[in-house]
């Protein structure tokens, strides 16, 4: 088994179950990669509820959760996650903003806290162990599968992963902002090469300015950061929740025509880097 993503949520913000968007789908930010032996969730946005399930079919015993950030629509699945909830699973949830900040355990426990919820974190029973490290790291997750990160531009900060194997390679930049004309050197360094680049495409160039400050990007400055790169293909991601079917159909021809190696995103899609 080589290097594989599906996508189990692919939107920003807030979940929008409509029949207007059920063809990109609703769910936020969730991903699972699998690197040969190596099991990884990217996120736990409500798009997470539907890979616990195959989780507890397939009988996966031990996951790493690795966070890009802790809003809402990175989180707000977690405490739905039914493997949590069983004692013979193992999980590492692992985040890279909250060094310096009370650490992503007490994030996890204060969503999970009464009274707007009812079940504390601590009723889940699976073994939870819970590492904060720095953006900017890098580590060997599993033997054979490196893992470089990077600070993204985003309010109380995001981490940008690069997931290594078998020769093949994975980048996970979302949420963050760019500045028109200024190429995000981070970005740039963390993607160079990679095979695939899942960016935070929550608005087009034409919207961009008026949502300056907001902490998001374009589908087009993605493109421009994959070819300054020369990174091999892009997964547009993390779509507005205002961008109904339509709209993102009409983005994916504007994506084909900027540059052949772009691809939107959808629920339940699976890019095999083999
Ligand atoms: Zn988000
Ligand atoms: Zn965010």
């Amino acid at each position: 088994m080589g290097l594989s993503v599906k996508f189990w949520g692919v939107r920003g913000s807030i979940a929008c179950p409509s029949p207007r968007h059920v063809g990109f789908g609703g769910n936020t930010s969730c991903l699972e990669v699998v690197a040969g032996d190596t099991h990884i969730i990217m996120d736990a946005g409500t798009g997470i509820r539907a890979l616990g399930q195959e989780i507890l079919k397939n009988d996966i015993r031990f996951s790493r959760v690795m966070l890009t950030h802790t809003h809402w629509d990175h989180i707000n699945g977690f405490p739905f996650f039914s493997p949590a909830f069983r004692a013979d699973r193992n999980f590492t949830i692992m985040a890279g903003h909250l060094s310096d900040n009370g650490g992503v355990k007490a994030v996890f426990a204060g969503q999970m806290a009464t009274p707007t919820f009812p079940v504390p974190l601590e009723a889940m029973t699976s073994t939870l162990t819970f590492e904060d490290f720095r953006a900017g790291d890098t580590f060997e997750l599993a033997p054979e599968v490196n893992v470089r990160t990077a600070m993204l531009n985003h309010p109380s900060g995001a981490t940008g992963y690069r997931i290594e194997y078998g020769g093949r390679s994975l980048c996970y930049v979302t949420d963050t902002e760019h500045i028109p004309g200024k190429p995000d050197q981070n970005i740039l360094g963390l993607i160079e090469g990679s095979d695939l680049v899942i960016y935070d495409s929550t608005y087009t160039d034409d919207e961009f300015p008026s949502k300056v400050n907001w902490g998001h990007s374009t589908w087009q400055e993605g493109v421009r950061l994959c070819r300054l790169a020369n990174a091999k293909k892009l997964a547009i991601f993390h779509h507005d929740p205002d961008h109904e079917d339509s709209f993102m159909e009409q983005v994916e021809k504007d994506a084909a025509k900027m540059w052949s190696g772009a691809m939107v995103a959808r629920e339940t899609m699976v890019i095999d880097l083999g």
